[in-house]
């Protein structure tokens, strides 16, 4: 047991074999690489079997609403930006319920590491597709003979194209990457969105191990992640390819650079010097 296992009974109610488990053990080795403060760290979750990754990870913790998971983490972060705070949830969550929130938490460039466990389907209520399924897909709520009809939403080109500052794909079956992108992002000044393919062996039975061990490839060592242009290229791929590794990476300034009001430090950490509270109160009351 180590020091980000929780001190809980907790055990995993995930199906034996789920692609949540890598992602699990993968933050927790990010953590341990970066020799993360657990009292000065925040993980903030939405709603789905993603998101119940907070009841297995000993650090401070907010389970939100539906698709939430972003706006509850900004709060977070700009109330106290001496936090690290990482917000986890499912495609279905941050690209369906939660796309709103994605779009601004993106252009602001709020200071913030955002980890899509993107298993293509609602798992935890049973398998509906989702923003990123497959076209043509075959559940039990979209049969045959059409399937999804629907175009997948790409994370990575949309996560460039609306201003997050550091962009990744990973895959939980490889453990160490996933570890690298999660610790790069957490380590990133900015909005750091990192795309994890994740099978879901209940029902996804398209995007199986098996289905991304044939196409998941890093992309080459001599792809500059400055080079918007490529990135954007590279996103585009998927197929027969799968690229993962960091796309994209810049440096601009944070939402929180640009308010006055945290140059003296996070709110917390501020005097409430000529603040006349009870009056304040009287007039609220
Ligand atoms: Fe994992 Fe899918 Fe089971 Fe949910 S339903 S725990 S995503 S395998």
């Amino acid at each position: 047991m180590s020091a980000y296992d929780a001190n809980l009974d907790y055990v995993p109610t995930w199906c034996p074999g789920c692609g949540n488990f890598g992602i699990i053990n993968s933050l927790k080795k990010a953590f341990a690489v970066l020799e993360l403060d657990l009292e000065q760290t925040v993980l903030v979750n939405g709603i789905g079997c993603s998101s119940k990754i907070g009841q297995y990870i000993n650090c401070y913790r907010i389970e939100t609403l539906h698709g939430r998971t972003l706006p509850v983490a900004t709060g977070v972060k700009l109330a106290n930006h001496g936090l690290t705070v990482i917000a986890e949830g499912g495609d279905g969550d941050g690209m369906g319920l939660g796309m709103g929130h994605f779009v601004h938490t993106a252009r602001r460039n709020l200071d913030i590491s955002y980890f899509i466990h993107n298993n293509q389907v609602y798992g935890l209520t049973k398998g509906q597709t989702s923003p990123t399924s497959e076209p043509g897909m075959f559940t039990k709520f979209t049969p045959p003979p059409l399937g999804n009809v629907e175009r997948p939403v790409n994370i990575v080109d949309m996560a460039i194209s609306l201003g997050a500052s550091f962009v990744a794909r990973a895959y939980t079956g490889n453990m160490n990457q996933l570890t690298d992108m999660m610790a790069q992002a957490i380590r990133h000044r900015g909005f750091a969105v990192v795309d994890i393919l994740q099978p879901c062996v209940s029902f996804n039975a398209v995007n199986t191990y098996a289905w991304y061990q044939q196409r998941v490839r890093t992309i080459g060592g001599d792809h500059d992640p400055s080079d918007r242009e490529r990135a954007k290229a590279l996103a585009g791929i998927w197929g027969d390819e799968i690229p993962v590794g960091v796309f994209w990476r810049e440096e601009r300034p944070t939402f929180a650079d640009s308010l006055p009001q945290l140059k003296g430090g996070p709110l917390t950490a501020q005097p409430l010097a000529g603040a006349d509270i009870s009056s304040l109160m009287e007039e609220l009351a």
